[in-house]
């Protein structure tokens, strides 16, 4: 049977520390019912991090046979690492009416975006409020040392180079604000008419009630 709702395929980007994770934690605390897309990476866990759950921790031949076989969704090379995202777990949560969330970088938004789900999409890029802050928050998460930070910061422009690409933008200054803002367009945007494939049978209804004689 159809799903009365098509998932969302929700992608959150921003250069790193602006607060993805941490927003994408409260989006899924406020609906248990999201479906976090656990990428594949070839990076090392950081602490506390458990495979399977922030990450599928992958060899690079892994990774390589998993492109190879199409069974990512989209990949990309990110900080000299590869990162994807399987496909398998997306679909099966979209046909079920489930949304799936997505930590990913501009190269993996854009593949979506041009993918045959790419009008399931809603895509989110997160600003910081300055690049010191930004900083401040590499540092200030603790899980990364001087040099990896460095390199982070360097990228940040590349990243944030990207942000108009996006469907919504959001500077995320303060985190409850950025949160409750969030949660509105999540909210908004699953209404949109192509995420309700119900709503042609409830019209069908409406239309012979009508037919039949008003009241
Ligand atoms: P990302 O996933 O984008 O790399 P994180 O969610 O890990 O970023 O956030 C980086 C750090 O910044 C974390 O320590 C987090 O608690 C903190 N942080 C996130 N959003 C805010 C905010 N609006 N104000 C202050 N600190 C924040
Ligand atoms: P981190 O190493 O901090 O967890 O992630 C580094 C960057 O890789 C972040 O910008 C994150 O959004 C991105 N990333 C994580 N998973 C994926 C993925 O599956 N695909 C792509 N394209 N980027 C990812």
């Amino acid at each position: 049977m159809e799903a009365s709702r098509r998932g969302l395929l929700i992608i959150l980007s921003s250069p790193s520390g602006a607060g993805k994770s941490t927003l994408a934690r409260r989006l899924r605390a406020w609906d248990e019912s999201i479906v976090f897309s656990v990428s594949a990476t070839t990076r090392a866990p950081r602490p506390g991090e458990v495979d399977g759950t922030d990450y599928r921790f992958t060899s690079e031949t892994e990774f390589k046979r998993l492109v190879a076989e199409g069974e990512m969704l989209e990949h990309a090379h990110v900080f000299g690492n590869f990162y994807g995202s399987p496909r398998g777990p997306v679909a099966e949560a979209i046909e079920a009416g489930h949304d799936v969330l997505f930590d990913i970088d501009w190269q993996g938004a854009q593949q979506i975006r041009n993918s045959s789900l790419g009008m399931h999409t809603l895509s989110i890029f997160l600003l910081p409020p300055s690049i010191a802050e930004l900083k401040r928050r590499l540092e200030g998460r603790g899980q990364d040392g001087p040099e990896v930070i460095a390199k982070r910061m360097q990228k940040s422009w590349d990243e944030i180079s990207h942000w108009d690409g996006y469907d919504f933008v959001l500077v995320n200054q303060d985190l409850d604000e950025t949160e409750a803002r969030l949660k509105s367009i999540v909210t908004a945007t699953r209404l949109r008419r192509s995420q309700q494939p119900g709503l042609t049978d409830h019209v069908r209804h409406l239309q012979s009630e009508f037919e039949e004689g008003q009241p």
